[in-house]
């Protein structure tokens, strides 16, 4: 049998990644998502929204993250890989879906090749590696946000082991919040803390004011970093800046409601944000001469493409979502990047072209 070149593979099953496919899939092509969330802990930023409904989403109501997840998973459902024929060459349109962490992503001649550990790692046991490939690529892995160090595991490996305290109160409607944007609207007047340094995190606090002008920010034991103008609003806004380092989380539960301080001190707040920066999700396209920026997003031109150094696109490689640079996205935005990379993933599969391109 020979070996399935797909036409579109899209790295992750977040909203950007499911809608490029369903795209790709609907103008006839035959795609393959690949998927981190059953197989690593990197399930997408909308799955830890545990308890808090992701609103402001197209189509859905209020829902949850895991919730979110599986109804992505059975739009793509809706279109299996089907045989089908067209100009009298028989072809294959749909989606097929498989659990893979992306790990090595390489291109020989036309063809991509996408290396994915495709069963959850354990200690103690080799990985399992498959090999797919691909005529074009779609990345839409996202990006994990960074945890603030509070009972940090320095020790251990992988993100989750080592913010696991962290992770108990994250996407909880009284635990840890990443972004003010999207849940705000649950701490109408109330008390917010906000941990994080520099001019970076006065962004965060004024995006809180439409919610409530109770500011704290907690820069966990670093300068807070405030450019003297910032510090001069940050003082005429009343915002209290408080520098000692955070020693542990005090909660019930999944409830987060306060800190013990290290000088002793028990500070109780009512929600809880942080932005301490992004870990893109884009491990495996090291090697690779791209454009990103400061942050490790990807610079993509307007019909998604990824851009070589010196700009010009880079024959058959798309970005959608969260991962491409600009302004922090939201789950509508996503679907409208994917989107747009499905379709234009599936153009350049295209036989014919205007004479003049
Ligand atoms: C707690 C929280 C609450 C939010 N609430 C809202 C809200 O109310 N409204 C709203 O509009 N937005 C909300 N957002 C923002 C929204 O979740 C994101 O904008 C959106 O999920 C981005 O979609 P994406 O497809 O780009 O990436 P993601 O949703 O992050 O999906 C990335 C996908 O890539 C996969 N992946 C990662 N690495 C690999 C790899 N190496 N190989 C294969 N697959 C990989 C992951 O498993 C996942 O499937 C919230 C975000 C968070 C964190």
């Amino acid at each position: 049998m020979s070996e399935t070149i797909y036409d579109v593979a899209v790295i992750g099953a977040g909203p950007a990644g499911v809608q490029a496919a369903v795209s790709a899939s609907h103008q006839m092509r035959h795609a393959l998502v690949l998927h981190a969330g059953k197989v690593s802990y990197s399930r997408g930023r909308a799955y830890w929204s545990k308890s808090v409904e992701i609103e402001d989403a197209p189509v859905f109501p209020g829902i949850t993250g895991p919730n979110f997840a599986k109804e992505l998973m059975k739009w793509m459902e809706a279109r299996p890989v089907t045989p089908t024929t067209i100009h009298g060459e028989p072809r294959k349109t749909g989606i097929e879906v498989r659990d893979g962490l992306v790990t090595k992503l390489t291109k020989d001649g036309d063809i991509f090749n996408l290396e994915a550990s495709t069963v959850r790692f354990r200690k103690g046991k080799s990985l399992e590696i498959e090999n797919f490939k691909s005529r074009t690529v779609i990345v839409a892995s996202g990006f994990d946000d960074r945890w603030p160090d509070i009972e940090f595991k320095e020790e251990a490996e992988r993100l989750y082991q080592q913010y696991i305290t962290v992770f108990r109160y994250a996407g909880n409607r009284k635990g840890w919040h990443v972004c003010i944007r999207c849940d705000g609207h649950l701490h109408v007047d109330e008390h917010l803390a906000i941990v994080g340094v520099g001019d970076y995190i006065y962004d965060v606090a004024l995006g809180a004011q439409d919610f409530t002008d109770k500011i704290t920010i907690l820069t966990n034991g670093r300068p807070h970093g405030f450019s003297p103008k910032v510090l001069e609003q940050v003082r005429k806004r009343d915002i209290e800046i408080i520098e000692t380092k955070i020693k542990k989380h005090l909660g019930e539960k999944t409830n987060l409601m306060g800190f013990e301080m290290e000088d002793g001190r028990e500070l109780y707040f009512d929600g809880f944000l942080v932005d301490e920066g992004l870990i893109p999700n884009t491990k495996f396209l090291d090697g690779w001469d791209y454009q990103k920026d400061e942050e490790g997003l990807i610079i993509t031109n307007g019909d998604m493409q990824m851009l070589d150094a010196n700009g010009h696109p880079i024959p058959g490689l798309f970005a959608a979502g969260d991962l491409v640079s600009g302004e922090r996205n939201l789950i509508a935005t996503a679907f409208a990047l994917g989107q747009e990379a499905g379709l234009s993933a599936s153009d350049a599969l295209r036989k014919w072209h205007h004479p003049v391109h």
